[in-house]
């Protein structure tokens, strides 16, 4: 790893600890300090992705946080583009 990767992973940390503390979810909503994310957020997690986020700070909850995030991205512009689809009543795609 070069230095600047683990500047911005040290970052990210500092970052991931002040959500953690905080009371305001990535969507906006309303969470519980100590939890990484609102309810709502977290029961749209599968099980493995739920469990990660137990895991100490410097033993995989970085990763866990971002693979969390994909997912939860990923799931909003699925959803967003399925809402589009039934919209404009275009066949559905697969997703990519
Ligand atoms: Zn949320």
């Amino acid at each position: 790893m070069n230095p600047s990767a683990a500047d911005s992973l040290h970052e990210l940390m500092i970052l991931l600890v002040k959500e953690l503390d905080g009371v305001s979810c990535r969507c906006g909503a309303v969470k519980e300090s100590g939890n990484t994310f609102c309810k709502r957020c977290y029961f749209k997690l599968p099980q493995p992705l739920r469990r990660n986020l137990y895991q100490k700070l410097k033993s995989g909850y970085v990763e866990a946080y971002q693979a969390a995030v994909y997912f939860l991205d990923d799931l909003e512009k699925y959803l967003d583009k399925k809402k589009e689809e039934r919209l404009h009543g275009n066949q559905p795609g697969t997703p990519s």
